[in-house]
Formats: C-alpha cells, sequence, structure tokens
C-alpha cells in the first residue's frame, strides 16, 4: 500500500527561500498582514487534512468508482467520499482562498495551490470535486452580475455547492466554435438551456447540496463559431429568492463515463431540456469568462500531475531503499543480505532523481504562477500588475503542458522502479500512471497548449514576454555571473537563454510563410520554454543552496537540493539539444506523407 507525507519543507523553502513570499505579499493590500507562521500553520493542517482523511479514499475509490441511478439520475459516489467531503467544509478548507465578502478566508493563492497539490497527491479524483468550483468561482467572482454573485458565491465558497464546466459535448472538443446547445431568451431575463455535453468533470454528486454548472450555448441569433458562444449559470436546484433550493432545474446526468483513470471522479453526460439559466457577462463573448476558469484550471491540471509526481516519487523511493536485487557494479554495499537494495543501481537512481527534480522544478513554477496571479488582480502598481498578467498568460500554458507531460514521465518511471510489482495494482503505483494520463488530455490537449504558447503567448507579440522572462534570466546572470561555484547552474540557462531568441525567429519567420510550420514545431517549443523556466528555478534554488551551506548551514535539505539541481541539469536539461534539432527539422516530413496516409 502507498503512504504520502505531504513536502512541508520543500514548500517552506520554495515560499520561504526562494520566492520571499511574504515581502511580495506584503505590497499587496489585502495580504499586508499576511506572515510566514499562519503560512506554515496552514499548510501544515492542510497537510494532516490531506494524508490522513483524502488519501486512505484513494484506492477504495479508485476500484469501486461512481455509480449512476438510471431513474433518479442521481450518482453515488464510493464509500467515504460523501463524509470527506463535509470533513472539507467543517474545516473551513473550501474558503481557505476565497474572497472575504463571500465569507472567504482570503489565504494567498499559493497557500490554497499549495493546499491543492497535497490534495492532489492524496487523491487526485475526489480533489477535482472541490477543485472545479475554484474555476467557476473565479468566473463568477470576475463576471458575475451582483444578483449572481450574492446567489451562488457564499455557497461555493463555503463548500456547500460545487461547480462545474461544461464545454465538451459529442462532436465538440477542441473547437468549441462547433458547439450547439441552445439558449432562448425569456421575458424574465432568464434562458432556456437545451442540449448535451459530455466528459463533465464532478457533473454529478452526491457530495455537495447543489451543483453550479458554467454552461457554454448559443443564442438564437448568435454568429457562427466561437464568436457565437455565451456563457450561463445553471444551477442543479433553482434558487429562491431568499437563498433556499426551489424546484430541480432540467439538467441532468444521462450517463457516466467508463475510464482509464479518476474512476472515482463522475464523467457526466449532462442532458439539458429547457434548463433555466442566467447570462454571465456578455452576449456571445462568454468565452472572455470561460477563459477566467479555463485559466484557473489549466494551473489546477499542473497541479495535479505535481501532486501524482512527489507521491509517486516518495513510493518508489521507499521501494528502492527496501527491495533487494543483483549487487552494485561496483560491489557488494549491503554485505550482511544476499543482493543490495536497488537503489544502489545507477539506471534505478535515475528514475528516482527525474521525479524528484519534476516535481522541485514543478512546485517552483506552481508557487511562482500563483504569485504572479496575486499581483496581477491585487498589486497597487498598474505596471506591477499588467507586467505579472502578461508573464503568467506565458507560463498558464507551460504549467499545464510540461508538468503533466514531466507527470507522465515521472509516474512511468516510478511504476519502472517497481519492475514487476509496478504493474500489479495492491502497490498503488500504476494508478497514478492511469490518474496523470488525463491530465494530458483535458483542459485544452498538452498540443493546444503548445500553439497557445508558441502561436498566441510568443509570436503574437513578437517574443516581447519572453524578453520580459528573458530580463529575468539576465538579472540572475549578473547576480552570480562571477560567482565559480555557480557557473554550472547558470551557464547552460544564459545558453539557452540566448539560444532562444534565435530559435524563436527562426520559427515565426518560417511560421509566417507557411503557418504549418508553428504547428510542427510547437510541442518541442513548449518543452525547450518548459527547461528554459525550470532552469532559471533550479539556478535560484541552488543560489539559496550554494547561501546556506557557505553560512555554515549542516541542513542536509541544501545539499539534496544541488544534488538534485546538478541531476537536473546533466540528464533532463540537455534534451532542450534534441527538441531545437527536432522543432527546426520543419513540416515538410509530416506534411508531404500523402503515400503513407493513404
Ligand atoms: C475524464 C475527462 C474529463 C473531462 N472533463 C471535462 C470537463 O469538466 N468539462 C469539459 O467541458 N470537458 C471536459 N473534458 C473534455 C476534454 O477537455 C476534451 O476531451 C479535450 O479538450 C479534447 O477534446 P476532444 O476529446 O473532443 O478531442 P478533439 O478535439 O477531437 O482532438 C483530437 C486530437 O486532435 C488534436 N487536435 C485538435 N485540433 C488540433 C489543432 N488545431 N492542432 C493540432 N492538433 C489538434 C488534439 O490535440 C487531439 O490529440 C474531459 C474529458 C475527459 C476524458
Amino acid at each position: 500500500m502507498p503512504t504520502y507525507t505531504p513536502p512541508l519543507r520543500d514548500m517552506q523553502f520554495v515560499m520561504h527561500e526562494v520566492l520571499n513570499v511574504v515581502d511580495e505579499l506584503k505590497q499587496i493590500p489585502k495580504h499586508a498582514d499576511m506572515d510566514a507562521d499562519t503560512i506554515n500553520a496552514v499548510l501544515e493542517e492542510g497537510g494532516k487534512f490531506a494524508s490522513e482523511v483524502i488519501f486512505p479514499l484513494n484506492i477504495s475509490g479508485d476500484s469501486e468508482g461512481c455509480t449512476l441511478d438510471g431513474k433518479t439520475h442521481a450518482v453515488t459516489t464510493p464509500k467515504g467520499f460523501k463524509e470527506a467531503y463535509r470533513t472539507y467544509i467543517d474545516g473551513g478548507w473550501a474558503a481557505l482562498g476565497c474572497d472575504p465578502e463571500f465569507g472567504g478566508q482570503g489565504l494567498p493563492l499559493v497557500v490554497n495551490g499549495m493546499f491543492y497539490e497535497m490534495l492532489n497527491s492524496a487523491n487526485q479524483a475526489w480533489t477535482m470535486y472541490p477543485g472545479l468550483t475554484h474555476g467557476a468561482y473565479h468566473a463568477l467572482h470576475t463576471y458575475g452580475t451582483d444578483e449572481q454573485k450574492q446567489t451562488y458565491l457564499h455557497k461555493m465558497t463555503s463548500g456547500e455547492w460545487t461547480g462545474t464546466m461544461c464545454l465538451t459535448e459529442p462532436h465538440c472538443g477542441t473547437d468549441l466554435g462547433l458547439m450547439r446547445t441552445k439558449a432562448e431568451p425569456q421575458a424574465d431575463g432568464t434562458y432556456k438551456i437545451t442540449g448535451n455535453k459530455i466528459f463533465i468533470s464532478a457533473g454529478e454528486h452526491d457530495m455537495a447540496d447543489n451543483i453550479i454548472h458554467l454552461v457554454l450555448a448559443r443564442l438564437p441569433d448568435a454568429p457562427p463559431g466561437i464568436k457565437g458562444v455565451s456563457l450561463f449559470v445553471v444551477p442543479k436546484f433553482n434558487v429562491n429568492k431568499d437563498g433556499s433550493l426551489g424546484s430541480r432545474n432540467g439538467i441532468y446526468c444521462g450517463g457516466l463515463e467508463h475510464k482509464m483513470g479518476i474512476k472515482s471522479n463522475a464523467t457526466a453526460q449532462i442532458v439539458m431540456e429547457d434548463a433555466v439559466g442566467t447570462m454571465i457577462g456578455q452576449p456571445n463573448k462568454g468565452m472572455q469568462g470561460m477563459f477566467v476558469m479555463m485559466n484557473s484550471a489549466r494551473l489546477g491540471v499542473g497541479n495535479q500531475s505535481l501532486g501524482l509526481t512527489e507521491v509517486a516519487f516518495q513510493n518508489a523511493l521507499a521501494y528502492a531503499k527496501d527491495r533487494i536485487q543483483m549487487r552494485s557494479l561496483t560491489g557488494p554495499k549491503a554485505k550482511d543480505k544476499p543482493a543490495d537494495p536497488i537503489i544502489v543501481h545507477p539506471d534505478v537512481r535515475k528514475m528516482l532523481l527525474t521525479a524528484k527534480a519534476y516535481a522541485e522544478g514543478g512546485r517552483m513554477l506552481q508557487a511562482y504562477c500563483g504569485m504572479l496571479l496575486e499581483k496581477e488582480h491585487g498589486h497597487p502598481d498598474e505596471k506591477v500588475r499588467k507586467d505579472s498578467g502578461e508573464l503568467l498568460a506565458m507560463l498558464t500554458p507551460i504549467a499545464k503542458a510540461f508538468l503533466t507531460d514531466n507527470g507522465h514521465i515521472s509516474t512511468n518511471a516510478c511504476m519502472q522502479v517497481f519492475g514487476g510489482h509496478g504493474f500489479i495494482k495492491e502497490w498503488g503505483m500504476e494508478q497514478y500512471v492511469r490518474d496523470n494520463r488525463i491530465n494530458m488530455i483535458y483542459e485544452g490537449t498538452n498540443t493546444i497548449q503548445s500553439l497557445d504558447l508558441l502561436g498566441r503567448k510568443i509570436l503574437g507579440n513578437n517574443g516581447a514576454t519572453l524578453k520580459k522572462f528573458g530580463k529575468l534570466v539576465g538579472k540572475l546572470v549578473e547576480e552570480e555571473g562571477t560567482n565559480e561555484k555557480m557557473s554550472e547552474f547558470i551557464t547552460p540557462v544564459a545558453i539557452l537563454g540566448d539560444q532562444m531568441t534565435k530559435f524563436t525567429t527562426e520559427i515565426g519567420f518560417k511560421g509566417f510563410q507557411n503557418p504549418d510550420e508553428v504547428g510542427a514545431a510547437a510541442v518541442d517549443y513548449l518543452r525547450v520554454a518548459g527547461h528554459l523556466v525550470f532552469g532559471y528555478f533550479f539556478a535560484r534554488m541552488a543560489q539559496v543552496a550554494l547561501r546556506e551551506i557557505a553560512a555554515g548551514n549542516t541542513d542536509p535539505f541544501y545539499v539534496a537540493k544541488l544534488q538534485t539541481a546538478r541531476f537536473y541539469f546533466a540528464k533532463l536539461f540537455p534534451e532542450t539539444a534534441t527538441l531545437m534539432r527536432t522543432a527546426r527539422s520543419g513540416s515538410k516530413v509530416l506534411m508531404d506523407t500523402d503515400a503513407v496516409f493513404a
């Protein structure tokens, strides 16, 4: 059976020693009184909730799955899920990062993000029930009318009601412009919504009193394509004027998907028959509101894979220390035993270190994005708000795709550490591989993330945001350029930073002549960009570790940090050379292939 220990030490390192989040938060009026002790205490308690309440339900939930009653359309979640959710609400966990105006605790998003990393490690499928609520909450908070906010946000903040995002239809996934769900305006200002959605996560369940669906649909006179899509809030139960639950709305679960992973999260086929909804934002501008939710969810999906990478690493490490097979190539290490623990073998270490490095880099990126989000919305200086928003927009597809691809690599590597036992259900490792697989697909596939990064976020503004990130790298080089001990960490990042400018211009130029060149290069490009970002963060982590060691700090944590950084730069980062080469090889070998596909 797997175990899980919340990585609180590393979280504290990231927040307090590398990113100095408390100083940064003090510049944001609503967090001016925030201190490290409060943050640490919340995460310590959050870690207990994740490991003691949610984690024990992971394997049982996967085995049991959700069940649908075809007559009542009611979905029952696995044993213990509902009770654990009650504990979550009673503990105030739902309200952690929410606005105090609606009953929230107003804690920084970086804290909520780390709490969610632990929940994802403990049980990704359970965590999606409350997790999606945060995205729906943000969309309503940003674009909802006062009445909509008063009607929904208090209960979503407390966790009594959960949220969903309803975009996908049977014939329309990536291309939302193909959407058919219809919204008919009514005399009272509401809309009657009719259509079918599929694959709706947490779309129906028994954990909360009401489910607040955010639904994309088309008005009768809507222009074709994505420019004719509007956003609606459609509750499972209509809400009376006094806030109490009213009649059952015409939105229900018509079926549940049978899936490879996240089996205990109800992936619902949602049927709407004259369901009553109200519009969020302006007619035909539904994607504005939905993008608030999608961006929040994209960071959330990256966080899911970070959680799985961490828990897979912890269990593979314990196994590698315990399992004895063969002798070390350099002679016996455990002489009292008939064989050595497999952790003596170089390739086993490589698999473990891969997961360790991807977890640590991912945690840095998630925390950094959490701080950008805070600054974008709460910093008093307009320029800081603007810069933070732009940088976050560029880093979001990286956080989604790079972290989930790394999660795929890491959970597979950790399963491999177990040999054949990794393939056997009782060890829990194959579930991490299965659960992670969807993270590369939903919320916009990783290919779509890469097109968003290269096409919109980089070439779309002539590399301006990339240059801003380049300035951060430049600042680090300036600070540490003469420090010999830092050279092994800084030099590769500085070189890649320089190469990136030329690489981007080259693809941009080719793409200008033939757009397929961008499509052919994008996935490789995103991975290179991901390594530039991770390289920068590993250099910053190494900088802190070296400083502490030089000051006489003997905590082995810092030595471990340096060793992980060294591994990262030696064994993972160099794939950028191959990726740039394959990206440069262009689109012709992909598109001039009609004979292959005839
Ligand atoms: C378990 C699960 C949970 C989900 N949860 C939700 C949810 O809560 N709400 C919701 O609305 N949806 C949800 N989805 C849907 C999910 O977001 C979509 O499956 C996903 O966006 C891809 O859409 P699709 O499946 O229709 O694939 P398609 O859009 O048909 O894509 C098929 C393939 O073509 C590629 N492709 C498509 N267009 C391009 C292009 N322009 N360039 C290059 N490649 C392209 C894709 O990358 C993919 O590899 C969920 C799906 C699953 C399986």
